[in-house]
């Protein structure tokens, strides 16, 4: 069977979740062969082949995670020539998609970002993409070289399908070009109880409705009742009452968790390129006629400060 290379995401070993959604979508169209770069294949083997990873590519040469991500665009070029994949996969994260694209120009190959699914069609490999706030669904091919997928996290849930998770070392002589940025420092970020945005499986995120930096706490309690993660809109962020890497929409990030709630949100274009895809949306606005709630499956029409606290009490009590 044809091997689908999933590229994957993780920190010393701890894999992040999308990883493992990735390889349940390349079993649907092939044979998962993991690509593992770095360190911390021992504690990370057992969960790919869990999840499917007949192989496991391991690049542990510390060239390769050295260089911000040049370098591993050119490990994976290798991979493609040596191994001639139906398809490579990569998480649409902003390091992915950058990967991605680098990935595309050395393959010659076709590049398809944002994907929210995937099939085959006779042995080529389909993406699915939602455009237009979630109103249409499009699939797409590509239509030489080697499709290079960049696929929304969120987008199936991970299911286990234990296979042999064979480890076979690769390497690649790095070009001085991939050498031209170098990571000098790297710091992990404190984080809280809350979910990371763009894996978590429930969203709520504040506008500029919510008022103040102050009564994001509003937003927070709810995303906490919830186990959910905190997002912004740009308005938000620009006016300094919550931190960028917060924010949901074209220059911020985009999310597809199974759940998304906009409190006091417009629904700005802008905005709902980051969000369009979450399965179901909520919305709490004053306004009825708010352009979010075009996009919504459930529509709150209200004061937040009214509507978030109860909402926060009646979650709080079916635990
Ligand atoms: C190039 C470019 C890129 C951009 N990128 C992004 C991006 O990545 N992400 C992003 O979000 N935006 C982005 N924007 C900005 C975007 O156009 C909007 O300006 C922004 O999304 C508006 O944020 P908002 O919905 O919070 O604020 P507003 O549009 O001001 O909406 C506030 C909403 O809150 C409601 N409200 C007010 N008080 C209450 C209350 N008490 N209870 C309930 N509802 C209330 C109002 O009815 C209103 O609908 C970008 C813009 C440009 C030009």
């Amino acid at each position: 069977m044809s091997q689908v290379l999933v590229l994957v995401e993780h920190t010393d070993g701890a894999l992040k979740k999308v990883s493992l959604e990735l390889l349940t979508m390349a079993k649907a169209v092939g044979e998962p062969a993991a690509v593992f770069v770095g360190n911390g294949i021992d504690a990370a083997a057992d969960k790919l082949a869990e999840y499917g990873a007949e192989t496991i590519y391991v690049a542990d040469d510390a060239a390769l995670t050295g260089y911000v991500v040049a370098p591993i665009a050119e490990l994976l070029a290798k991979l493609v020539a040596e191994q001639s994949p139906i398809a490579v996969l990569i998480a649409a994260t902003a390091t992915g998609k950058e990967i991605a694209g680098r990935l595309a120009i050395k393959t010659n190959s076709g590049v398809l970002t944002d994907a929210t699914g995937l099939s085959s069609d006779g042995g080529t490999v389909v993406a699915e993409q939602s455009i237009f706030g979630g109103a249409t669904v499009v699939k797409s091919s590509a239509t030489q070289g080697t499709p290079i997928i960049a696929v929304l996290p969120n987008a199936t849930p991970p299911e286990a399908s234990p296979a042999a998770g064979t480890r076979t070392p690769v390497s690649v002589d790095l070009s001085d070009a991939a050498k031209g940025a170098k990571i000098v420092d790297s710091v992990v970020e404190e984080k809280g109880e809350r979910p990371e945005l763009t894996e978590a499986s429930i969203v709520v995120s504040g506008g500029r409705g919510v008022g103040s930096a102050d009564n994001m706490a509003v937003v927070e309690r709810l995303a906490d009742s919830l186990g959910a993660a905190v997002g912004a809109s740009r308005a938000v962020v620009d006016a300094g009452w919550y931190p960028h890497q917060s924010q949901v929409g074209q220059t911020g990030k985009t999310v597809s968790p199974q759940l998304y709630i906009a409190v006091g949100i417009s629904g700005a274009i802008q905005h709902r390129a980051g969000m369009q895809t979450s399965k179901t949306i909520v919305a709490v606005n004053k306004d009825r006629e708010a352009p979010i709630f075009d996009l919504v499956d459930y529509g709150v029409v209200g004061d937040l400060h009214k509507v978030l606290p109860q909402a926060t009490e009646e979650v709080q009590k079916r635990k």
